[in-house]
């Protein structure tokens, strides 16, 4: 119940809407009742050949219940419709801020695909609770209420054969098929997040399917996984049918009931034989009323199951607490690591091992290490997508937990491996990182990572499109696009993992040699495997497992004959001539 409460509590800022929609709604099923009425009493009276004028204000009925019926129906749906999307986007909204404060700490154990479903999927499922769900029932209690009191008003016990009928059909059997459906419904929206789980892995995987000749294997498992969604919608058809069915049943039977009562009063004189065909028309109408809400209680369950889904999410707490009253960070940040642990969970071992890093501003460092010695955790803390434990980050001299981590990461130029680029032109692809760069900055920073050239030859320039359906760019070609954006932020601090990884040794070189002038006044910590073009940092720290095992300069660690020592001696040995000149 908690849960259909907190989803009743998105539609507040619609209350003035639903009150439209579910009155249009009554209408509509009102003026079908009043279409039918005076039908019945237009043809029962002419059996009895009045004069013209007799009949001319039941003419005049049917005409106004006809159009207006046309009418309300329509309004119903516009309203109705509007009322949905307007939710939809209140959801969608409410989810992407939800997102947004967990990303990247809480979200990385999720799997793309039950991500991706759960923030189309479940949204979209939950457009079946208002237009289905919410409406039909206040449009069902109000109609219940109104026709029973009409009819009754002519004959009390008729009155009531209709309010039993109308109660059984509009909540009884809704009921019944929630109690049916809920099974099906439930295992339908967890067979869709599989499904797209499943669809996402194959695409993503279709090269190393077709090297290692597992398409029979994928075809099977995917197979398998649309036969369990298939089961759960067939489960659903089921007892659609079954409510359909019962529907017709307790509506006919309703009538029959109505003329086995009914027609004995006509002939004790109780009731007028014309008010009797008047009144089973009425009844027959006014059972539209029903049909939606046997169709809402079938998605009840889907729709919980989405909001549950969406809310176990959104409910995280995030990785990092936001200060009620940031402090504003200084232009010119020095930043001081001191003491510093971390560990990703309490049972894995310290990612970060009692760090004390010196970044006082205009400071570069390089952190280098074997894979898995807690570089890139060092960047995730300083970017704070997660927070440290115990040990602490300290910009001029203030805990970092002080600082807005939206306003902190404005003055970082983050460019990590795995940067996305999105299906957007060029231009809009480096605009992210500075909205208001003029077209000149743009060609600055590309020609900066050695793709002034390549730009010149694109058909349409700064307003190619890449991605999927746009051109397609190289490993290489991505990474300094990256690292493009990250310069266009102009910021004061820069921290880039691994930068150059895909690049060939030759651009690499290059790149390299500029570092020194595009950092020049900034702060820097460089992460890299590549143990090249580091004499100019103040500060090489080695990582592993987490802890610095050694640090300095490269002068100095050379001459310790130590662990970067080594490094330096197998990456030279393996490739002596394309480093010589930046030793
Ligand atoms: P590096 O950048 O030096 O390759 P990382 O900082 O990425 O190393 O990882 C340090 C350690 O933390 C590794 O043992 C890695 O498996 C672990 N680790 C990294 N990210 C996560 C994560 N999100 N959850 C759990 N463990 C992680």
């Amino acid at each position: 119940m908690k849960l259909v409460w907190r989803l009743l509590g998105f539609m507040k800022p619609l209350r003035g809407w639903i009150l439209i929609s579910t009155m249009t709604g009554f209408s509509t099923v009102a003026a079908g009742v009043g279409l039918l009425g005076t039908s019945a009493y237009l043809i029962a009276s002419a059996a009895f050949h009045p004069s013209i004028a007799e009949l001319s204000v039941a003419v005049v009925g049917v005409r106004f219940f006809g159009i207006s019926r046309g009418v309300f129906r329509y309004l119903d749906r516009l309203v109705s419709h509007h009322v949905n999307f307007r939710l939809l986007s209140i959801l969608r909204i409410w989810f992407y801020d939800c997102l947004k404060l967990l990303a990247p700490a809480r979200l990385i154990h999720y799997q793309r695909g039950d991500l991706l479903s759960r923030a189309i999927g479940d949204i979209d499922a939950l457009d079946q609770f208002y237009v289905r769900a919410v409406s039909p029932v206040i449009s069902a209690i109000f109609a219940t209420v109104g026709f029973s009191l009409l009819v009754g008003s002519w004959n009390v016990r008729l009155g009531w054969i209709l309010a039993a009928g109308l109660s059984v059909t509009s909540f009884v059997l809704p009921a019944l098929v929630y109690i049916f459906s809920r099974g099906p419904a439930k295992q339908l929206v967890d067979q869709r997040a599989i499904l797209s789980q499943t669809m996402l892995d194959t695409l993503r995987g279709a090269a190393e399917i077709i090297v290692f000749q597992q398409q029979e294997e994928d075809l099977t498992q995917i197979n398998r996984v649309s036969l369990q969604t298939n089961r759960a919608q067939v489960g659903l058809a089921h007892s659609q049918g079954l409510s359909n069915g019962m529907n017709a049943v307790l509506t006919q039977g309703t009538v029959a009931i109505m003329l086995l009562v009914g027609i004995p009063l006509v002939r004790t004189g109780e009731l007028d034989g014309i008010m009797l065909a008047v009144i089973v028309l009425i009844t027959m109408a006014s059972f539209e009323i029903s049909i939606p809400i046997a169709q809402a209680a079938q998605f009840w369950e889907s729709s919980l199951q989405a909001a549950r889904r969406l809310f176990e999410m959104a409910d995280q707490q995030p990785a990092i607490i936001e200060p009620v009253i940031p402090v504003s960070v200084p232009e010119k940040p020095n930043i001081l690591i001191r003491n510093l642990s971390f560990q990703y969970h309490g049972n894995l071992p310290l990612a970060a091992d009692h760090l004390n890093i010196n970044l006082s501003y205009g400071r570069k460092i390089a952190l280098v290490g074997e894979n898995g010695s807690g570089k890139t955790t060092i960047l995730n803390l300083l970017m704070r997508f997660w927070d440290c434990q115990p040990g602490e980050i300290l910009i001029d001299g203030i805990l970092v937990q002080e600082f807005s981590p939206k306003e902190l990461r404005q003055r970082i130029g983050y460019v990590s491996p795995g940067g996305a680029i999105f299906q957007t032109t060029l231009r809009q692809n480096l605009l992210l990182a500075n909205p208001g760069a003029l077209d000149a900055d743009l060609l600055r920073v590309l020609d900066c990572v050695q793709l002034g050239e390549w730009v010149q030859t694109l058909p349409d320039g700064l307003d190619t499109w890449l991605g999927a359906s746009g051109l397609t760019i190289s490993g290489g070609q991505l990474q300094r696009i990256q690292l493009a954006r990250g310069l266009l932020m102009d910021a004061p601090i820069y921290l880039l993992d691994e930068p150059t990884t895909h690049l060939d040794v030759e651009t690499e070189n290059r790149l390299i040699s500029l570092f020194r002038s595009i950092f020049q006044n900034r702060s820097l910590v460089w992460v890299t495997h590549r143990l090249v073009g580091l004499d100019w940092l103040d500060e090489i720290l080695v990582l592993e497992n987490g802890r610095v095992v050694e640090r300095g300069n490269q002068h100095t660690l050379l001459e310790s004959r130590g662990r970067f020592y080594q490094l330096w001696e197998i990456q030279n040995r393996l490739s002596p001539v394309s480093y010589t000149h930046l030793r």
